[in-house]
């Protein structure tokens, strides 16, 4: 039934007949005639309807779906709209056909400048997406997936998808959703973690998930879900953490380039301009607690740094170094899992990092502690007991690379890059403490 797509309606076409299908974006009286802008994926194409037409069809309601047929026509020259890709055309209509009337009012303003609030939008967000606005965000997002999956292909990881029922997560940290499982309790995954470092061992070498991640964490916060979605890899024979941090570079630079190119149009309309980086700054926790000093704010040795803590790193990496991304390095031993190697040197500390991108943290990484017997005196040492993790502790008992990966969070990748100002913009159904549906 569609024949034509809207969008991609432009001059050579005048003179042809077309048929669209669409919702009313909006419908414009002027007299004994009438405007009807209609829209669907690709744009929008302003339909001309003759008297006829328009005291047969006025009573339609905005966001209807019709059938349109019609012939193509050029607008006079003073009529073209330079800020509409099918400015330079109309179409008059010969037939329409309702095929499926909206109701009104609309439970959601679905302008661009709506004023609807994020609330309410999310209730209604099959609705909130008819906003160009919307679409081009998740137009973004499934294209930052798809690189993903592009740039590790390319890499040579092989994509595993681990189970997200478990008996118990090996992050001692993160908070656990319990259900009830034949007459046990299992936890919904907070960390693909076990499974990865599994994999990697199995002889995989290099593996990455991109799936769901459960936290049970009642944060109520621009940056924080129940349920989100987490890109995660490990890789082996690595030398130092040094060597993941430098394939997360490789990774940004792959996909932010490759969004510039797929991405044109939604960028210019978000406002968005993309700077890749090439050589992401380094800091180590020491340098940026002096860094934050001198700025009047004080993080306690032995502490990560706050949301504050980050944002204020973030401007100062942007100033000083024109990076939109640090990796934040030496993060305290007290601070991090068990499964955190520690360099020779120093134990106070971890071969771990954070990434923080325009001041927020979007991923955490690290070289794993992968010789067993340091492993359990790590375990140990944070209260814990491996031999009551055996599917865990096996993984370091037959043969086990020095090995690494990180774990970052699509959403807030994409809120990132978006300046979207909160996370609950960049996912199409969010959950958080106080909202479980739609
Ligand atoms: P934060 O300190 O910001 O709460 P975290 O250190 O607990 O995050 P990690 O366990 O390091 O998070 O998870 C790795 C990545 O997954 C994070 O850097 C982030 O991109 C993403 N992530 C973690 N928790 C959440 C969450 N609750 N909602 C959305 N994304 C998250
Ligand atoms: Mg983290």
């Amino acid at each position: 039934m569609q024949k034509q797509r809207c969008g991609e309606l432009s001059k050579a076409e005048v003179g042809k007949s077309v048929e669209l299908s669409g919702w009313v974006d909006t419908l414009r009286l002027t007299g004994k005639i009438s405007f009807l802008l209609l829209r669907d994926r690709t744009g929008i194409v302003q339909v001309f309807l003759d008297k006829v037409l328009t005291e047969k069809f006025q009573h339609i309601k905005a966001q209807s779906v019709v059938h349109i047929t019609g012939v193509v026509h050029a607008r006079p020259e003073n009529q073209v709209k330079a800020d509409m890709k099918t400015g330079e055309i109309e179409i008059a209509a010969a037939s329409l056909e309702v095929l499926s009337m909206a109701e009104a009012p609309l439970p959601i303003e679905i302008t661009e400048d709506t004023t609807t609030g994020l609330d309410k939008r999310l209730d209604y967000r099959f609705l909130d997406i008819r906003r160009q606005k919307v679409t081009d965000i998740f137009t973004v997002r499934s294209f930052v997936y798809s690189h993903t999956v592009n740039f590790f292909t390319k890499e040579k990881f092989i994509a595993i998808q681990s189970p997200k029922l478990t008996a118990s997560g090996v992050e001692s940290g993160a908070e656990e959703f319990k259900i009830p499982y034949f007459g046990k309790t299992a936890s919904l995954a907070q960390s693909p973690q076990i499974y990865k470092q599994m994999f990697v061992v199995s002889g995989l070498e290099r593996v990455y998930e991109i799936g769901p991640i459960f936290r049970a964490e009642k944060s109520h916060t621009t940056r924080h879900l129940t349920e989100f979605v987490g890109i995660d890899f490990e890789m082996g024979f690595i030398e130092s953490e040094e060597d993941i941090m430098k394939l997360i570079e490789k990774y940004l630079s792959y996909v932010l380039t490759e969004i510039q190119k797929s991405c044109k149009e939604e960028l210019q309309r978000l406002g968005v301009v993309v700077s890749v980086p090439t050589k992401i700054p380094r800091l180590s926790l020491r340098e940026a607690r002096k860094i934050l000093k001198e700025k009047g704010k004080i993080i306690p040795e032995h502490e990560d740094l706050d949301a504050e803590g980050e944002r204020m790193i973030g401007a100062y990496v942007k100033e000083k170094y024109k990076c939109d991304f640090v990796f934040m390095l030496d993060y305290p031993w007290t601070k991090r899992p068990f499964y955190h190697m520690r360099p020779e040197k120093d134990k106070s500390v971890t071969k771990s990092f954070d990434l923080v991108y325009k001041g927020v943290e979007i991923a955490t990484g690290a070289q794993r502690e992968h010789r067993l017997e340091i492993l359990e005196a790590q375990c140990k040492e944070k209260g814990l007991d491996l031999t009551k993790m055996p599917f865990y502790r096996d993984i370091f008992r037959y043969g086990c690379p020095p090995h690494g990966g990180v774990g970052l969070g699509l959403d807030r990748i994409t809120e990132r890059l978006l300046d979207l100002g909160n996370i609950r913009e960049a996912i199409l159904l969010p959950r958080d403490p106080e909202r479980l549906t739609p």
